[in-house]
């Protein structure tokens, strides 16, 4: 198991160490190969909870392990974004962040790469979601051209830090999902298996809008 996180930009590894490859070395090219999926974990794969720190409390969304595993079998690489700014505010510990972390890799497997924001709002940093920063630093890891990369998330920052990265998005929507948001995304898939689909379907080279369905919007009128 490998846990990635970032305490800033500057720390990031971006590129330095060698690129893990879970590619054949085989003539035949998977479907997935060079690409890799990113997923904002909460609402997406995990019961969104908080972003509390105890591991006991963490629930996968029932598709999400059978999905995780498609996506691997035909050699996408995975990876988990989290703005995680309870560590900035002092409410969690990194020791917490990296058990409840432990946990979603012990639930769904191994990923290829984590990047966590810690900051708050008010810091400005460049990772905080919806800057590309940690997608940026995920791709370099990765030894990925953000093109290559697909981000899946149930806001519109994860969309806008997707586009500004230079990288496809797919929103699903979920309960803290605005109209909004669904309206200017992209793409939409009403559940994971359905972006599984997207992302099969085109292989991540189509950048034309597609949308699978149209979900059921939350009424909240607030910006989130
Ligand atoms: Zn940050």
């Amino acid at each position: 198991m490998e846990i990635r996180i970032a305490t800033s930009l500057t720390s990031l590894p971006n590129g330095r160490e060698p690129v893990k490859s879970r590619q054949p070395r085989g003539p035949r090219r998977q479907r997935g190969s060079g690409m890799a999926v990113l997923f904002d974990c909460d609402g997406t794969l995990i019961e969104t909870t908080a972003s509390s720190g105890d591991p006991d409390a963490i629930t996968p969304l029932p598709a999400a392990a059978a999905v995780l595993a498609g996506l691997r079998a035909l050699g996408y690489r995975t990876g988990i974004l989290k703005n995680q700014p309870e560590i900035g505010r002092g409410l969690l510990a990194w020791h917490e962040v990296e058990a409840a972390n432990r946990r979603i890799e012990a639930l769904l497997g191994s990923f290829d790469v984590w990047r966590i924001c810690p900051h708050t709002r008010d810091e400005g940093c460049p990772c905080r979601i919806p800057k590309p920063g940690m997608i940026l630093s995920a791709a370099a890891k990765l030894g990925l051209p953000p093109r290559n990369i697909i981000v899946i998330g149930t806001t519109g920052r994860d969309m806008v830090a997707a586009a500004a990265a230079g990288s496809r998005g797919i929103l699903i929507p979920g309960a803290s999902t605005l109209r909004a948001d669904i309206a200017v995304a992209k793409e939409v898939a009403q559940d994971l298996h359905q972006a599984l689909e997207l992302i099969v379907g085109s292989r991540g080279q189509e950048r034309s809008p597609r949308r699978v369905s149209r979900p059921r919007p939350t009424s909240r009128a607030a910006g989130a």
